[in-house]
């Protein structure tokens, strides 16, 4: 079985809060990945299966290996279409705040989320959410935003309304913030939950591949020429960093989501347990930074300490105002300073 975590009276509000109200909006993190859509898409095919309105509104794109996911054709995206996203957002009876713990990871959204009269919800997994919501569902200890949807459902007594469509989108979420349930909380109840979403006949398969096997030819030269060329390992330090300029992102057709996981791959040799990886932003003049650990090396005080971010302890992020070289600078003298993994 899988048990409720959550209090009654939350689980109540939230039924509440749905029962009463008509248009929903639902929101997610910029740059979307596959549980930030994953919830979002997961928790509008729910609501419309219980009759209600919902919209998914996105900060900006999505990568293509994501656009199979049902539902996603009628997503708004806010970069494109900010007038309508933003009349959705002033107009809806509660909007929910999916896969983000604070309002500056939606850019430009946040103020006219802030601004908006809605009941607002979090659903959410990452660490010390801001109090910007009037009901806040955050779990950092499970392995996804969809599989704290999954549970709200669950709570609710909703599953007989979860559809074949919803599932995958969930399953999608799961599957790609576990990588493939080989990291993570991935515990004996989250594989009865995948279980629950394989009741549903979910091609389980059929989504690996739709997300792991739909490279394009530039995003795996990429790849080869990251780890050939630009891969640089500290054997002292058990770590590995890798960097990329935007001109040769360019050089590989840089479709958005093409260096998703590139940072997870060092982590695959032997005696490495720490691995950044930083990258100019194809838009902006900041520098992105990504990291991933094993074990007990903690990047979220990594990122906070020299790169102004957080996150979880295997996986966190931040950024650098600032050159690529002041980055790594940055980097090789933390490095040095920093308690080794
Ligand atoms: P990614 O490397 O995939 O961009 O981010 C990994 C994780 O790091 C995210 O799920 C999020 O928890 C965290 N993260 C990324 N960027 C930031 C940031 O700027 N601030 C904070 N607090 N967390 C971040
Ligand atoms: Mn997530």
């Amino acid at each position: 079985m899988i048990k409720n975590i959550f209090s009654k009276t939350d689980i109540e509000r939230l039924g509440q809060v749905i029962d009463g109200n008509k248009m929903f909006v639902l929101t997610c993190h910029a740059g979307p990945d596959g549980d930030a859509l994953g919830s979002t898409l997961g928790m509008a095919h729910y609501l419309q299966a219980l009759g209600k309105e919902a919209v998914v509104i996105v900060p900006d794109a999505y990568p293509d290996f994501l656009a199979w996911m049902p539902g996603s054709q009628e997503i708004v995206r806010f970069d494109k279409y900010g007038e309508k996203a933003g009349l959705m957002i002033a107009m809806a009876d509660v909007i929910m705040a999916m896969d983000y713990n604070a309002l500056s990871r939606v850019d430009d959204m946040g103020a006219l989320i802030e601004k908006a009269k809605a009941v607002k919800v979090l659903v959410d997994h990452h660490l010390h959410p801001d109090a910007f919501c009037d009901i806040s569902f955050s779990y950092p200890q499970l392995s996804s935003t969809c599989e704290v949807v999954f549970r709200l459902v669950m709570a609710m007594g909703g599953y007989d309304r979860l559809t074949k469509q919803a599932c995958e989108c969930l399953y999608a979420g799961v599957m790609t913030d576990t990588g493939n349930f080989s990291y993570g909380p991935c515990t004996q109840e989250l594989y009865l939950i995948v279980s629950m979403l394989m009741q549903k006949e979910i091609n389980k398969d059929r989504i690996y591949n739709k997300v792991f096997n739909n490279y394009s030819e530039g995003r795996l030269r990429l790849m080869g020429y990251v780890l050939y060329e630009k891969m640089r390992v500290f054997p002292e330090e058990h770590a590995a960093l890798i960097t990329l300029s935007r001109e040769e992102m360019k050089r590989f057709d840089f479709n958005k989501g093409d260096t998703e996981g590139l940072v997870n791959i060092p982590l695959q040799m032997k005696g490495i347990y720490f691995s950044a990886f930083l990258r100019e932003d194809t838009e902006k003049d900041v520098i992105r930074v990504s990291l991933r650990s094993q074990g007990t090396f903690p990047c979220n005080k990594f990122a906070a300490k020299y790169f102004n971010g957080g996150g979880h302890l295997n996986a966190s992020g931040g950024q650098y105002d600032g050159t690529l070289q002041g980055a790594i600078g940055v980097f090789e003298e933390a490095l040095k300073e920093f308690p080794r993994p």
